[in-house]
């Protein structure tokens, strides 16, 4: 018997040696990446990249699992707490940090050479590029997101989306924000100027909304356990699974995604001549 024992006896040995050979790129290390990463630690993966880009903030100490009270903050990088997490669980796994952010060429490598990606980003321009990075580069692709609305009857909770196949994606089922997205992608080469130029934390110059550690250890858990089901051959992931907390639901979509997407078909496979590295940001 060794550590796996108990995952063994739902998944098998080879469930479990899925697990061990497959790398993993975990793309934000914040509130969801957090979980995720100590999450994988945890199943046994062999190969974890965590991509992040920046500094603990003083406000993250509610929610990271990564992160403790003497952590500088700033001081710490967030891809420096999930690599000390993950070795303490399991010294045996690799860990591939990335101090980038998604959009350099450092972190697209790690991404297209990943077996599985997870999105754990709040941004809807960075979704749009993995949605197309993980089809061109056939990455199954688990996008994790949470939303918090306060207010007399506060609506709360989130979703998990997951790109495998060719026939359902965060933009055929609706659950991006086009318009958001474009503006963010827009943007983001003037907020990393104007970052430079003032030296202001990017996340500073986004709104702020509120979270906390229950609902990212919600949707964390609901995107670990698909991508776990998925590698062990158990079942196929379920393409979209929402949770209402607000209202004690979890429930899978059973939409049909709309025909003909360009992000699951168009560029599907397509690999260096989709032009993701249009994408790019010189640093
Ligand atoms: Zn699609």
């Amino acid at each position: 018997m060794d550590r796996t024992d108990r995952n063994v006896r739902f998944f098998g040995k080879d469930g479990q040696d899925r697990l061990r050979a497959a790398k993993v790129t975990i793309v934000g290390a914040g509130g969801l990446g957090s979980h995720v990463c100590q999450q994988l630690a945890y199943l046994g993966v062999g190969e974890i990249r965590p991509i992040d880009y920046e500094e603990l903030d003083i406000t993250n100490l509610n929610r990271y699992v990564t992160a403790y009270a003497d952590d500088p903050a700033p001081g710490s990088r967030k891809v420096d707490l999930c690599e000390r997490l993950i070795q303490r669980i399991d010294p045996t796994i690799e860990v591939r940090k990335v101090h980038a952010p998604l959009r350099s060429a450092e972190a697209f490598e790690a991404i297209q050479t990943a077996d599985y990606v997870f999105g754990c980003l709040d941004n809807e321009g960075s979704r749009l590029v993995l949605t197309e990075l993980c089809s061109a580069y056939t990455r199954p692709y688990f996008d994790l997101a949470t939303e918090i609305i306060p207010g007399d009857e506060p609506i709360y909770g989130g979703r998990v989306c997951v790109a495998w196949d060719g026939n359902g994606c965060l933009v055929c089922l609706d659950e991006i924000d086009l318009h958001e997205a474009q503006h963010d992608l827009a943007n983001s080469a003037a907020r990393r100027d104007v970052r430079a130029i003032y030296g202001v934390v990017a996340e500073d110059l986004d709104s702020k909304g509120p979270s906390v550690v229950s609902i990212n250890g919600v949707i964390a858990s609901l995107g670990v356990t698909e991508f776990m089901l998925m590698v062990t051959g158990v079942r196929e992931p379920r393409r979209l699974l929402t949770y209402r907390g607000h209202l004690g639901i979890v429930a899978a979509n059973t939409d049909n995604p709309v025909p003909d997407c360009y992000y699951c078909r168009g560029v599907r496979g397509c690999e260096a001549t989709a032009g993701t590295e249009r994408f790019i940001i010189d640093q």
